[in-house]
């Protein structure tokens, strides 16, 4: 594996692979890799002939100082695993090289955006995302683009992005990987103390029985919801938002009758996780809800 630290060298080690027509894979990374990333680059080396993993802590999307100084970082750990998983080329380049001197231009996916993280976090978290992966597409030039559905909105935002922008690369959302007792991977888990890493796993349990009541056959989001709230109360945990959500467009759901996501972001300690399930409805007894 070889890393690179500009975007010239990228251009110059990518020229021969894309003139013979080989299969270009990209996985957008902020490092800290966990199951999670690992997951996305085995894909990725699956599928294509060359594998990208972008590594860039990207200043842009993080509406908090204090959460993007204290981002994990491991570097080397990150270039040993992603060697050790046969990745062609680790792209990490600087802050300075990705944003230079004069720097002024944001791109801004509207509609998809306005909710749930791009409420709580603000504008400019999501304008980052989209920023950052616009520029790593024409960096790289990838045939291919490889997300995780753990960032379910991300995932809408970039697809809605590509669409919209008319940028030629397809892009593939991999499942959440999961501890065994249900938490999430996410590099931020590592700032949970012990006795908030036992309450996080609350958040996958009030995802689990808000799908559950649907596949019950409740076909009412406030009362999957409810159920979902209460379960996140026993760990006294008070999310930033619990929705159910159009798995395509984010908007919420008067009733659950297509394929929805429970989503929910909140904070455990001083952590803010996010985590979402797919629902997918299937008429049952018990549906109280109007046709
Ligand atoms: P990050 O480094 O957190 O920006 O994540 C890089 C990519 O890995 C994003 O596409 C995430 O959605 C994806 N990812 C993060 N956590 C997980 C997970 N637990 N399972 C699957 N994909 C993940």
């Amino acid at each position: 594996m070889r890393t690179l630290r500009t975007i010239a060298e990228l251009k110059t080690a990518l020229r021969q692979p894309r003139r013979e027509g080989r299969r270009i894979g990209l996985v957008p990374t902020m490092g800290a890799f966990h199951d999670g990333h690992l997951s996305l680059m085995r894909r990725a080396r699956r599928d294509c002939p060359v594998v990208v993993v972008s590594l860039f802590v990207n200043p842009t999307q993080f509406n908090d100082a204090g959460d993007l100084d204290g981002y994990p970082r491991d570097p080397e750990r990150d270039a040993a695993l992603a060697a050790e998983l046969g990745v062609d080329y680790l792209f990490a380049p600087s802050v300075d090289e990705v944003y230079p001197q004069g720097f002024a231009t944001t791109v801004s996916v509207g509609r998809v955006t306005e909710t749930l993280e791009g409420e709580y976090r603000g504008r400019a978290h999501f304008d980052g995302v989209a920023t950052v992966v616009t520029k790593l597409f024409n960096m790289v030039g990838p045939d291919v683009a490889y997300f995780g559905q753990k960032d379910a909105q991300q995932a809408v935002v970039i697809q809605r992005l590509v669409r919209d922008l008319d940028i030629p690369v397809a892009i593939e959302i991999c499942p959440t990987v999961r501890e065994t007792d249900g938490l999430a991977m996410s590099s931020r888990n590592v700032h949970l103390s012990p006795a908030d890493r036992v309450r996080a796993t609350a958040l996958h349990r009030a995802l689990g029985a808000a799908r559950d009541a649907v596949d019950a056959g409740e076909h009412d989001p406030r009362a999957a919801r409810a159920v979902a709230l209460a379960e996140l109360a026993r760990a006294e945990i008070e999310p930033d938002y619990l929705e159910l959500v159009s798995a395509d467009t984010m908007a919420p759901l008067d009733r659950i009758d297509r394929d929805a996501l429970a989503v929910l972001a909140a904070r455990v300690g001083g952590t803010r996780l996010i985590d979402n399930e797919p629902i997918h409805p299937t008429s049952k007894a018990n549906d109280n809800g109007s046709p």
